[in-house]
C-alpha cells in the first residue's frame, strides 16, 4: 500500500451474508443458488398485495448465532422495520430490515495484533433481487429477493487494508464455522460495503467518507481501498475535497466511480413493519443456542497445537477447514503421534482436492476409522513413513482399510533377537561411523540406526534400536 504520510486511514465495513436456510425469509421458497430466472419466486416474496409474510424462525436463531460467535449482546427485544426506497430490484418499494432494535449489538472480533474490531450491530433483512444485464437490456430476477440475510456492521476501527482482510476472513471462518451460511463471496452470498476516510495523522475528527459497494472479491476489495485510499490522499493534497458518495469499484480497471447520492439514514423513512410481531427471545433460548456452538476455529487452532502437538502453520491449514478438521480429530483417537495424521491429511489429502470449495465440502470418501487404522500401524513401527503414504494413497483411491493391502507378513515386526543381529551386523559393517562415533561425532549414530531401519524396511522401533546399538559400541 501507498503511505502517504500525511493521512490516515480510517475505515468501516458492512458485510452482507446470506444464510443458509432452506427457505426464504418471508415465505416458503427455496433459498438454493441459481435456478432458472423468477421461478424461486411467490406472491409473498414479490410482495403482491394482500400476501401476509411470515417470518422464518431458523433466520432469527442463525442471526442470534451469528451474534454469539462474534461476541455479541443479544437483544431479547427486537423488531423488523420497512427501510423504503424505488429500485427495480425490489417490487415491494421498501425491504424489510431491522433499524433501531436490532437483534444483536456491540460484538467485536480480534485480529492477530490483539487489536478489537468493534463490531456496532448485526441485523436481520431480506435480500433484494437481482438485475441482469444483456445486449443492451435490463431484466431482473427475484430468486435472491427475500432470502435471509444478516448485515455485519463495524465501528470505523480500521487503519490499514491488511486489517480489513484479516477482519473479512476471521469474520468469514467464523461464520462458515457455525454453520448459519456458506460465505461463497464468488457467489454473491457474503458481500462488503466499505467506508473509507482519511485525516491528518494526529487528527481527532474524521475526514468526509466514501463508500465503495457490493465487493465479493478479497483479492479486490485490497485493491480497492489502496486506490480510493490514494485517491482521498492526493484530492487533499491538491487542496480538494472529498465529496460524501457511494462508488462502485470498477475491477478491470482498478478505478472506483460514483454510483448515486448518498442516501441519509431520513431518506429511507424508516417506520415499524406492521406485518409482523416483534421478535421476543428469552435468555435461556439464546443460551441453548450459545451451547449449541461449535469450537471457534482460532480457539480449535491453539488446542491443535497443545492437544495434538502438530505445528502451528499445520493446525492454521487444517482447522482452517471445518469436516477436514472434525476428519482429522476422529481419525486419532488413540493415536500416540497425530503429527503423523496432520502430515498425511496436508501433502496427500490437500493435493487431491485442490481448490477452496472441494476442501470446505470436503466430499472425499474415506473413512475416520480406515485412517486411525492406519496411524495405529504406523504408532507401532509396522510401517515406514513411506509405505504409509502409499497405503494412503490407496485409501484414498478405494477407501478401503489399510488391512485390505497388507499380508501378514507386512505386517509382522521383527523380534528382539532379530534386531539385536541386524545392530550387530550395523556395527561390524560400519567401524568407521563407530570410531566417529567416539569420536564424539553424535551424528556418526544414525548411519548405524539407519542401516537397521532400511534393513526392517522401517518396521521396529527407533528408540530400541538407538538403545541397542548404544549398549554394543559403549
Ligand atoms: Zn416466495
Amino acid at each position: 500500500m501507498v503511505i502517504y504520510m500525511k493521512y490516515e486511514l480510517v475505515a468501516g465495513l458492512e458485510t452482507h451474508i446470506e444464510l443458509s436456510t432452506k427457505t426464504k425469509l418471508f415465505c416458503g421458497c427455496t433459498t438454493e443458488f441459481g435456478g432458472e430466472q423468477n421461478a424461486h419466486c411467490c406472491p409473498i416474496c414479490i410482495g403482491l398485495p394482500g400476501t401476509l409474510p411470515k417470518i422464518n424462525g431458523a433466520a432469527i436463531d442463525y442471526t442470534i448465532m451469528a451474534g454469539l460467535a462474534t461476541n455479541c449482546e443479544i437483544s431479547l427485544y427486537s423488531r423488523m422495520d420497512r427501510k423504503n426506497y424505488v429500485y427495480p430490484d425490489l417490487p415491494k418499494a421498501y425491504q424489510v430490515s431491522q433499524f433501531d432494535f436490532p437483534l444483536c449489538k456491540n460484538g467485536f472480533i480480534e485480529l492477530s495484533s490483539g487489536k478489537k474490531i468493534r463490531i456496532n450491530r448485526i441485523h436481520l433483512e431480506e435480500d433484494a433481487g437481482k438485475l441482469v444485464h444483456k445486449n443492451g437490456d435490463v431484466y431482473v430476477d427475484y430468486n435472491r429477493g427475500c432470502i435471509p440475510l444478516i448485515e455485519v456492521v463495524t465501528e470505523p476501527d480500521f487503519r490499514s487494508a491488511d486489517e480489513i482482510l484479516e477482519y473479512i476472513e476471521k469474520l468469514r471462518l467464523t461464520i462458515k464455522n457455525i454453520g448459519v451460511s456458506d460465505c461463497k463471496m464468488q457467489e454473491g452470498s457474503m458481500r462488503c460495503d466499505v467506508n473509507i476516510s482519511v485525516r491528518p495523522f494526529g487528527a481527532e475528527k474524521f475526514g468526509t467518507r466514501t463508500e465503495i459497494k457490493n465487493m465479493n472479491s478479497i483479492t479486490f476489495i485490497g485493491k480497492a481501498i489502496e486506490y480510493e485510499y490514494a485517491r482521498q490522499c492526493e484530492l487533499l493534497d491538491e487542496g480538494g475535497k472529498v465529496v460524501q458518495e457511494t462508488l462502485h469499484y470498477i475491477e478491470s480497471e482498478n478505478i472506483t466511480t460514483s454510483a448515486r447520492d448518498k442516501e441519509d439514514a431520513q431518506d429511507y423513512r424508516y417506520f415499524p413493519e406492521p406485518d409482523i410481531v416483534p421478535i421476543v427471545t428469552t435468555a435461556k433460548r439464546v443460551e441453548e443456542l450459545r451451547q449449541s456452538l461449535p469450537e471457534n476455529p482460532f480457539v480449535r487452532m491453539v488446542r491443535f497445537e497443545s492437544d495434538y502437538g502438530i505445528a502451528a502453520e499445520d493446525a492454521k491449514i487444517i482447522v482452517r477447514y471445518k469436516l477436514i478438521a472434525d476428519f482429522f480429530e476422529d481419525s486419532v483417537k488413540n493415536i500416540k503421534s497425530p503429527r503423523n495424521a496432520a502430515n498425511l491429511i496436508i501433502s496427500s489429502l490437500f493435493r487431491r482436492m485442490p481448490t477452496e470449495t472441494e476442501k470446505e465440502d470436503f466430499s472425499y470418501r474415506i473413512d475416520a476409522a480406515h485412517f486411525n487404522e492406519l496411524l495405529t500401524l504406523l504408532d507401532e513401527g509396522k510401517l515406514s513413513a513411506n509405505q504409509a503414504k502409499t497405503l494412503f494413497e490407496k485409501m484414498l483411491d478405494e477407501n478401503k482399510s489399510p488391512h485390505a493391502y497388507l499380508t501378514e507378513a507386512d505386517l509382522t515386526a521383527p523380534d528382539d533377537g532379530e534386531i539385536e543381529k541386524l545392530c550387530r551386523d550395523a556395527v561390524d559393517n560400519n567401524q568407521k561411523s563407530v570410531e566417529d562415533y567416539k569420536a564424539g561425532k553424535d551424528k556418526a549414530l544414525q548411519v548405524l540406526v539407519g542401516y537397521v531401519m532400511k534393513a526392517t524396511k522401517g518396521k521396529c522401533d527407533g528408540a530400541l534400536v538407538k538403545e541397542t546399538i548404544l549398549k554394543m559400541i559403549s
